[in-house]
């Protein structure tokens, strides 16, 4: 999951990269508004944490062009505002949700579970292909028999652990290295050419013969009747 963070208040908003990225989202970190709606014109965000009082436009404005444009991108709303008044407000102007600061990082977590169970990218914690489960809250994965019993746990780093996430949850569906690589790294982030590769290398030597399958010049795919 791409998350854009619109939030100027830069200690906070560092803090909160750091617990989103060790949940495996991917950052995005803008803090002006107009910078915001510039960003969102890219078509690879998932869901946006939204900040009120910016520099130059309000929130509330942002919110309001991006559904002006018929996005239905989740966003939550994170801020100080915290009367009754402004919470009926953005959830009018269509917040998917709206949480006052100073908040529990856990809370904040617990409802971007929320939005991904609804959009479907998280329907369990547990995802399941043939012998291989991932559990997306807990980080880990097992492989192995018919029962927990028989199970062995295999310990990939973060990025491989992304990188079987993506491609399980698109279990059936080729993933190029592009769309890959794109669930990965933060803008800016350098991205060395064969670094996908080097993660299916070592997720390979883990699991199953044949789990993940290379479509020659196009990507990668793990097959639903694995
Ligand atoms: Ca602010």
């Amino acid at each position: 999951m791409r998350i854009l963070l619109v939030e100027d208040d830069l200690p906070l908003a560092s803090a909160l990269q750091v617990s989103l990225k060790s949940e495996g989202f991917v950052v995005n970190h803008v803090n002006q508004g107009k910078v915001a709606l510039n960003a969102l014109s890219a078509p690879d965000q998932d869901m946006i944490i939204l900040d009120l009082g910016l520099p130059d436009i309000d929130g509330l404005e942002v919110l309001n062009q991006l559904r002006k444009q018929k996005s239905s991108l989740p966003v939550i709303i994170l801020t100080a505002r915290d009367s009754l008044e402004s919470k009926i407000k953005g959830l009018d102007y269509g917040a998917d949700d709206y949480l006052v600061k100073p908040f529990e990082i856990q809370e904040l977590m617990a409802r971007l579970r929320v939005i991904e169970r609804r959009l479907g990218t998280a329907s369990s914690a547990l995802i399941c292909v043939g012998q291989v489960k991932l559990d997306t809250f807990a980080h880990k994965v097992f492989v192995g028999g018919d029962n927990a019993d028989t199970e062995i746990e295999c310990h990939f780093s973060k990025k491989e652990f992304m990188v079987l996430k993506a491609l399980m949850e698109n279990a059936g569906r080729i993933l190029s290295r592009e769309q890959i690589e794109s669930k990965l790294y933060h803008w800016g982030e350098e991205v060395l050419s064969n670094a996908v590769e080097v993660h299916i290398h070592k997720l390979r030597k883990n699991l199953p013969d044949k789990f993940i399958q290379n479509v020659r010049g196009v990507g990668y795919i793990i097959n639903n009747s694995y």
